[in-house]
């Protein structure tokens, strides 16, 4: 059994149920017929890849090399996790009945190409600040093409 739990991930299972147009409204039949779909409530809906998502929760865009500038239409695939051990599961507290533990300050960077490639890496709490502060500073920037530490 796993100890981490997910905090975020970005891949193609994060599409808007009833709100992404890739999900097309369907009798239970239709749904069932279609293969992978989703029920709530009674009503239901299956997926159409082929349709354009209009939710905007897509897959990572697939890296194709350094040499190549990425764009929206670029084909998609694969995803980005990060988790947590959630306090319960320090190793001081495992088994017992109790939350009541200090955090663990620890987190997984996954990442899992569409062509089943995959890597993860654990880092400790001042990594993930300076992840944090990097990708902050990134989103920040006028220029997110300037490299400031290069
Ligand atoms: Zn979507």
């Amino acid at each position: 059994m796993s100890i981490y739990a997910t905090w975020l991930w970005i891949d193609d299972n994060s599409h808007v149920i009833g709100g992404c147009a890739q999900y097309v409204k369907a009798t239970a039949e239709e749904a069932r017929a279609a293969g992978g779909y989703a029920a709530s409530g009674g009503r239901y809906w299956y997926r159409d890849r082929s349709i354009a998502c209009s939710c905007g929760q897509q897959a990572p865009i697939i890296y194709q090399g350094s040499h190549i500038n990425p764009s929206a239409e670029d084909p998609r695939g694969g995803a980005v996790l990060f988790c947590g051990v959630p306090n319960h599961c320090h190793p001081s507290v495992r088994g017992t009945d109790t939350d009541d533990a200090p955090s663990v300050d620890y987190g997984r960077l996954a990442v899992h190409q569409d062509d089943g490639e995959s890597g993860a890496v654990i880092l400790d709490r001042k990594q993930i600040t300076q992840l944090r502060d990097t990708l902050t500073e990134w989103l920040d920037s006028r220029d997110p093409q300037e490299t400031p530490n290069a």
